[in-house]
């Protein structure tokens, strides 16, 4: 059979890991890069790539069987999710958790309209994570879900402190509080606040001269970022933070617990533990670009998420090759 034609929108992190993880997916081949930069500016990993300027798209429908936006939740999926649903099968990593409804309904109608289909809203939060929400709830309905975010590196909260000035470099690592972990995993139930599930730390260079106290100060006041939660402030040198904090680690644990009886607790677990964030997120990608591939063959037209996608679909063996061995 023909290999899967991939095509990355937007090179940034994601889109570098998308490019890693096509290497361990030969059923799949990646036909070219699309960036609304120079395209001579970009480093693809595997230097025979073909990069394109962006406004080419519409040209290249016929080359592209499904097309995997790597743009930023915040400024360019909003714009680009719609407008490319309308061309192309679609994977996005749309990570505004309130606004996925909204999004969905703007995806659906151009992809719908055209025959596409696009997948919203992969990666792990949204994406695995929200796939052991919904499973843990349907299997335990007598229970509680906890959500458990680090260690990782907050791009969000890193940005923040960044903003403040005086700073000159930073980042943010968001650390679950172990007590909260245990008590979520024993079946108790417990109610836990902000400030008891998760704790902050912040690695913070300072422009010279600047004092600490003021910029401390500016951080664990910060509302909505880190007024909520105990944060922990280090001043470092800019050698210390280029050497020690540049990898993109992050991870997390769903925990669902609940009774099956009076006295019997069941207890369920899904953690992840990411030396690289964008290389995770974009492996998810990847392997939900197949299942849109096969979604698309079926005539399933329109925005879908991950929970309407069977597990299957995501596998390069075939059904019934996953009845003989996988079950
Ligand atoms: P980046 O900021 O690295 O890249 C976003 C876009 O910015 C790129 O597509 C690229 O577009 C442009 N860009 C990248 N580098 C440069 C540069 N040096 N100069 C100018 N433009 C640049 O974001 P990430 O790849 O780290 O993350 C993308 C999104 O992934 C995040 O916004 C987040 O929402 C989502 N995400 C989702 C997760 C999930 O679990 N669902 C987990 C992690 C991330 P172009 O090539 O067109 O210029």
């Amino acid at each position: 059979t023909e290999p899967i034609r991939v095509a990355i929108a937007g090179h940034g992190n994601l889109g570098r890991g998308v490019e890693a993880a096509m290497g361990h997916n030969p059923d799949m081949q990646l036909v070219g890069i699309y960036t609304r930069r120079p395209p001579e500016q970009l480093r693809p990993r595997q230097p025979g790539t073909p990069v394109f300027a962006m406004e080419t798209q519409p040209g290249h429908a016929g080359r592209i069987d499904v097309l995997i936006l790597c743009g930023g939740s915040r400024e360019d999926l909003p714009r680009q999710g719609p407008e490319y649903a309308a061309l192309f099968n679609t994977v996005d990593s749309f990570d505004t958790h309130a606004r996925i409804p909204e999004y969905f309904t703007a995806v659906d109608a151009p992809a719908k309209a055209n025959r596409r289909t696009a997948l919203i809203s992969a990666g792990w939060d949204p994406g695995m994570f929200s796939i052991n929400r919904i499973l843990g709830e349907a299997l335990l309905p007598d229970g509680e879900t906890y959500t458990f975010w680090g260690d990782g590196l907050s791009q969000g909260h890193s940005d923040a402190v960044r903003r403040i000035p005086g700073v000159a470099g930073a980042v943010q690592y968001t650390r679950p509080v172990p007590a909260a972990m245990e008590r979520a995993r024993n079946g108790s139930r417990p109610a836990l606040a902000t400030r008891e599930k998760h704790r902050r730390e912040c690695f913070v260079v300072l422009q010279d001269g600047v004092e600490p106290g003021p910029v401390r100060e500016a951080i664990v006041t910060m509302e909505h970022y880190f007024a909520d939660y105990d944060t922990t402030v280090n001043f470092i040198s800019a050698e210390e933070l280029a050497r020690n904090h540049a990898a993109m680690m992050h991870g997390g644990f769903v925990i669902r617990s609940g009774k099956t009886s009076a006295n019997t607790t069941q207890t369920i677990e899904y953690s992840l533990k990411l030396d690289s964030n964008p290389e995770f997120t974009a492996s998810v990608l990847v392997a939900y670009a197949r299942a849109v591939h096969r979604l698309h063959a079926m005539g399933q037209f329109g925005a879908k998420t991950v929970f309407d996608v069977p597990p299957g679909l995501l596998s390069p063996r075939s059904a019934e090759q996953l009845r003989a061995g996988q079950l």
